[in-house]
């Protein structure tokens, strides 16, 4: 393609958390399906400096990138979808850039200047968004919240700022806004939605496309009326109703008029090839002849979003075994053997603080003693090390997370890492290599000894305590290059009980599940008949 990067920005209006980040991934699937080199990056308003110490129950999953940096899960959709591994450069917090702006100040780098929003804050930003697209052919750029968001002000004005630097002609603005059904006079009112179109003119941006969301097929009347209101020609006004699955949304956006679109804006005029994602989406709504249950033990109960990357690393493990699945929510904090015996294989997945421990050991002990195909990620092998201490006969052992006292510490802080306890930003995070015990299971999942996965943990196995890990019936497959830290457990005299120090989840996609999952998958799957 021309040698001119472009870049688009979606924006959303009336309501956040309608799919604008899928929207913006699947935008990013379609032009990589028509050949473009496509990189994307969240800009959020929030005065965090990263996601890392946000609570999971209201923001969702904290996703990790492979340097280490705690985002949004957006980030994960992104990743999914457009099967590139982001960095610290994708997600842009106001937090973070007011952050860097107070220290240059400090610094003196201002040179006795006013610092002010605009224009400092809003050549932040910019400088982010050229930094985040550097490579690319077209970068992508999602501004989270709502457009008339009072904290999100900079970025609009930011974006608006860009299009003038880099050239209208190289900037499509994709506005993304719901527009709700009433029940009572049962009929879908597009005022909303043309308040939020307003919205974004009074801050200069006309857009080039709306999307616009509903749970139900809303009527050709609601585009003519948002284009009429918006000056948004009709042919780029998409209807986009709930769809059955996420994965669809590439492929109704290929088949809109959206795509005419973006092949004009990109200058790449072929047919996309979305074969991979039709298949995906065939597995997920066929209906398999077998299906398996896996509990999932879990403190954040019934709230996908805190889980998210887990979920749905499970679910393309299944459609890549074709199986049916069904997740059982299991309340950690609740957690009994009844609650075990009714699944067919057991995820433990990563967690922090003492709530719902006990249940999790429980349930790594029961997968231990009556050979259920366990997982456990991050603090899933830290319970499992936990139980098998115990079953060695222990009672004691723990981690130093929730018993700072205990005498059998199997899981702790080593040495040189104490005392970071409390604070953001001192987790081990992203990228780190490990060495896997040749033969063992671990090594023949991955299909090699040499592996790296993503982390987001602090504390870690006490090596003093493996005879008694032994003794219980764990071996340790995988360690750090320099052995110091576990990596990987597993039982080997279970089917499957593999556990990582890692969130291998990160790295699942949908159209390239990640073995461990596939492997939990498939052992469930051979023990139904
Ligand atoms: N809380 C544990 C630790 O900090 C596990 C973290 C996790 O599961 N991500 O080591």
């Amino acid at each position: 393609m021309g040698k001119k990067q472009k870049y688009i920005f979606v924006t959303g209006g009336v309501l956040s958390g309608v799919g604008k980040g899928v929207t913006a991934a699947s935008i990013g699937a379609v032009l990589q399906a028509k050949g473009a080199k496509v990189s994307i990056q969240k800009c959020d308003p929030y005065l965090n400096v990263d996601a890392g110490l946000l609570n999971p129950r209201e923001h969702g999953e904290c996703f990790v990138t492979r340097d280490g940096a705690e985002t949004d899960l957006d980030l994960g959709h992104y990743e999914r979808f457009l099967d590139i591994e982001l960095t610290q450069k994708s997600a842009t917090l106001s937090g973070k850039l007011l952050f860097d702006l107070i220290a240059d100040e400090r610094a003196g780098k201002f040179g006795g200047k006013t610092v002010q929003l605009v224009p400092h804050l809003t050549q932040s930003i910019q400088r982010a968004i050229l930094s985040a697209a550097d490579g690319s052919d077209i970068h992508i750029v999602e501004i989270g919240g709502t457009v008339g968001d009072y904290e999100g002000l900079s970025f609009i004005e930011a974006i608006r700022e860009f299009s003038q630097r880099v050239g209208r002609s190289n900037c499509l603005f994709v506005h993304v806004v719901y527009v709700p059904f009433i029940n009572t006079s049962k009929e879908f009112k597009s005022k909303p939605a043309q308040n939020a179109l307003n919205d974004l003119r009074g801050f200069g941006i006309v857009p080039d496309a709306v999307v616009v969301r509903s749970d139900d097929p809303a009527p050709n009347s609601i585009v003519k009326k948002i284009s009429l209101f918006s000056g948004v020609p009709e042919e780029n006004v998409l209807l986009m109703s709930n769809a059955d699955t996420v994965y669809r949304v590439p492929i109704l956006l290929a088949k809109s008029s959206i795509s005419k679109l973006l092949s004009n804006f990109s200058g790449l005029k072929n047919r996309p090839n979305l074969s991979a994602w039709k298949n995906i989406v065939d597995q997920q709504t066929s209906k398999p002849k077998q299906s398996i249950t896996v509990g999932l033990v879990a403190k954040y109960i019934d709230n996908e979003d805190t889980y998210m990357s887990v979920i749905e690393a499970l679910k393309s493990a299944a459609w890549h075994e074709k199986v049916g699945l069904s997740i059982r929510w299991i309340n950690a904090e609740k957690a009994t053997n009844n609650d075990f015996k009714k699944v067919d294989a057991i995820v433990v997945p990563g967690g922090f603080g003492e709530r719902g421990i006990e249940g999790k050991i429980a349930a790594a002990r029961y997968a231990l003693d009556n050979n259920v195909p366990y997982l456990g990620l991050c603090l899933g092998l830290q319970v499992a090390v936990i139980a098998a201490v115990r079953k060695a006969g222990h009672m004691d052992a723990n981690t130093n997370e929730v018993n700072p006292k205990c005498k059998h510490n199997v899981v702790y802080i080593m040495e040189g890492q104490a005392g970071k306890e409390s604070t953001g930003g001192t987790l081990r995070l992203g990228d780190y290599p490990a060495k896997l015990v040749k033969g063992s299971l671990a090594a023949k999942m991955y299909g090699h000894t040499k592996i790296i996965e993503r982390h987001r943990h602090r504390y870690e196995v006490n090596q003093k305590f493996l005879p008694e890990i032994i003794k219980g019936g764990l071996l340790v497959s995988g360690l750090s290059p320099d052995g110091k830290l576990v990596e990987f457990i597993e039982a080997p005299g279970n089917d499957y009980f593999i556990a990582t120090q890692a969130h291998p989840e990160f790295r699942s996609r949908p159209l390239r599940p990640h073995s461990l999952f596939v492997g939990i998958i498939k052992a469930s799957r051979m023990k139904l008949k």
